[in-house]
């Protein structure tokens, strides 16, 4: 069974315009987001914008199919591991 309770939030780093991913928490409504992506290379003040929010595996796995290069290659391999 998957942890319905993880969170994933995609966000866009305003230097390199480059997409990470962030943990969360859906037990917090909607949801919340660590201070740092999974790679660790980008902290919530460097993001750009949200590309999304709040994504479960399932939605967070087709974003990354969807966008592809323009996602960090760090965070997808830390997604595909874990789920
Ligand atoms: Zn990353």
């Amino acid at each position: 069974m998957p942890n319905i309770k993880e969170a994933f939030t995609v966000k866009e780093h305003k230097a390199t315009d480059e997409y990470h991913i962030f943990k969360g928490d859906f037990e917090v409504d909607p949801c919340n987001s660590v201070n740092n992506s999974i790679c660790g290379a980008m902290a919530k003040s460097d993001s750009k914008k949200n590309i999304a929010i709040c994504l479960d595996e399932v939605e967070a796995r087709k974003l990354l199919a969807k966008y592809g290069r323009k996602v960090c290659a760090n965070c997808i391999g830390y997604l595909y591991k874990t789920i």
